[in-house]
């Protein structure tokens, strides 16, 4: 069974429990399974209230939110949004967010532009390594190129066996400083706090140990990200391993962020936790959720 954490209710002064988790993929952007099928197996794992937080990408809310309803779970109407921070790339998820707001897509739109020039630019990079035709390979089983990220190539190269794992798959040909890496400029933290706050949300900064910078740079992003009016980070997350749960509850304090938790599930077998997984939050912290009951 999954792990339960406990939610205090505002309104009822009374307290539940309630397995949740804030982070998750569909085939609306880099996932496998459909909204649907995403919903089944989070309520199949006893969660309890789930976001959906495809890449700059809100397809997927409505039939999300519709398979929470039938199912009976909460739903929490959710983004992530890529943005290039100090010449990386950051992710910044949004919860809570209005999908039907229309200055909210037209900026999600516009941030996934680019997309297809960069992957065509990757593919044409693993062409210079032998391996040929990715582009064409993953576009053909994307819904939209405008949806193709880094994690489409790096299950194409586990699928020609070139990589054993997609982690490995990053580590050798996709991520800063590999071969088949291309920048990529995304808009800025300030842009993507203040989208997220017009379309009603809040920002929380995405796993925040996935990123390879200093703890100096790592500081400089949430004091930015606070000064902004960013609100949470994610303590526990699917997407780097558990000892830094410890570590970013403590940043978590000291900043006076509110604590998310989120698997970041993309598909079965891939990432360290399956949606609605996860361990309960460190003690002593204020759930990002901490007002929503
Ligand atoms: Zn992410
Ligand atoms: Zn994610």
């Amino acid at each position: 069974m999954p792990h339960r954490r406990r939610v205090r209710c505002c309104r009822a002064q009374t307290v539940m429990t309630m397995n949740i988790d804030l982070h998750t993929h569909s085939k609306c952007s880099d996932g496998l399974l459909s909204p649907a099928e995403l919903v089944e197996r989070a309520v199949a794992n006893g969660t309890g209230m789930l976001a959906l937080t495809d890449h700059d990408m809100v397809k997927g809310v409505a039939p999300a939110r519709t398979a929470c309803e039938s199912a009976g779970i909460r739903f929490v109407p959710g983004v992530e949004i890529s943005i290039t921070w100090g010449g990386r790339s950051i992710h910044i998820v949004g919860l809570q967010v209005d999908e039907s707001n229309a200055a909210f897509v037209k900026t999600l739109d516009d941030n996934r532009a680019g997309r297809v020039e960069r992957a065509k630019e990757i593919s044409r990079r693993l062409a210079l390594q032998g391996i040929d035709g990715a582009y064409e390979y993953i576009s053909e089983r994307v819904f939209d190129p405008i949806i193709i990220s880094r994690k489409h190539f790096s299950r194409f190269l586990v699928e020609k066996e070139i990589c054993p794992d997609t982690t490995e798959a990053f580590d050798r040909f996709l991520k800063r400083g590999r071969p088949a890496y291309v920048f990529h400029k995304w808009m800025t933290l300030e842009e993507s706090i203040h989208c997220i706050r017009e379309a009603g949300g809040i920002s929380v900064v995405a796993h925040p140990g996935r990123y390879d910078i200093s703890e100096t740079a790592l500081f400089a992003l949430f004091d930015e990200f606070k000064a902004l009016g960013g609100v949470g980070i994610e303590v526990v997350t699917g997407s780097h391993s558990p000892d830094k749960y410890a570590y970013f509850a403590r940043l978590a304090r000291r900043y006076g962020f509110l604590a998310s938790a989120g698997s970041d599930f993309h598909a079965p077998y891939e990432g360290y936790i399956d949606v609605g997984r996860l361990p309960p939050l460190p003690q002593n912290l204020t759930p990002i959720w901490h007002d929503w009951f």
